[in-house]
């Protein structure tokens, strides 16, 4: 870690539960094995919001968790204020008639202070293109909401030499439409590593974070790429995670389903060194 305070954010997605692993068929892309997820619960969330509470974590990290939708509240509600609440989207301007949809004015209503934007299975599962999420993004920015803004190439894209091309340009969309980056975190997350246990290693993450804050330095300022932290996911766990705190890039996780076990998510925050 380097730049700017530890940042960990947990993902809980769709889901509360990360015990069951499955090989097959997750969606049109993706036919590795895959951890599927079981739907989150008011019990499972309720069991998880208590443990989290629980939890000893190291002062000086940002923690933040992103449940559903549905249980934002309840969870801003029983949540210790140590951890702050993101949403997992938003929609693209401001809130009327867009049938379920949500919209970043009733995010912040309830008590979120950031939204994830361009995860990846919004991108290649629901079809959201760069430009749309470079949209989103302006849109939360301007209205306060902070933007967890991530990037990352798909296997065949990496094999293919392609990571840095995927990555700027995903860069460029975001850089398009953001003014002031005080309010960014950058999320390097390689899609072969999301939910399939094959973790990046350090040298992987590291390679493409400087790649990325190089990038922010020539095409946005070196005072953006000096400041604005870069946090890896993918396969992030309890037992991966100092390792690849220890790289000088790497500000922190994006971390889906180890943030759904308490104890392993702080042992997570805690890795900051
Ligand atoms: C994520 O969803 O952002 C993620 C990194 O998932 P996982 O930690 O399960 O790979």
């Amino acid at each position: 870690a380097g730049t700017g305070k530890f940042f960990v954010g947990g993902n809980w997605k769709c889901a509360c539960n990360h015990d069951d692993y499955y090989f097959g068929i997750y969606n049109d892309f993706c036919l590795k094995p895959v951890q599927i997820l079981q739907n989150g619960t008011k019990d499972s969330i309720r069991k998880l919001v208590a443990d989290l509470n629980d939890s000893k974590l190291e002062n000086d990290v940002d923690v933040i968790v992103s449940p559903p939708y549905v249980y934002i509240d309840v969870v801003k509600q029983s949540l210790t204020e140590r951890i702050e609440i993101s949403a997992q989207n938003s929609w693209v301007g401001k809130g009327g008639a867009f049938t379920g949809e949500i919209s970043v004015e009733q995010l912040k209503d309830i008590g979120c202070k950031w939204v994830i934007l361009g995860h990846s299975e919004r991108r290649h599962i629901i079809g959201e293109d760069d430009q749309f999420i470079g949209k989103k993004a302006a849109y939360a920015l301007s209205q306060n909401l902070k933007v967890i803004a991530c990037i990352g190439e798909k296997l065949e894209e990496r094999e293919a030499g392609k990571t840095f091309d995927v990555c700027f340009e995903q860069m460029k969309s975001f850089a398009d439409s953001i003014s002031n980056w005080k309010d960014v975190v950058i999320a390097y997350e390689p899609v072969w590593a999301i939910g399939t246990g094959k973790v990046a290693t350090p040298e992987q993450a590291q390679e493409v974070h400087v790649a990325v804050r190089d990038w922010l330095k020539k095409n946005v300022s070196p005072e953006v790429a000096s400041s604005t932290r870069i946090i890896y996911g993918g396969s992030v766990n309890g037992g991966n995670c100092s390792e690849l705190a220890k790289q000088e890039d790497i500000d922190g996780f994006l971390v889906g389903g180890a943030s759904l076990k308490g104890p392993e998510f702080a042992t997570i925050v805690n890795s900051v060194t």
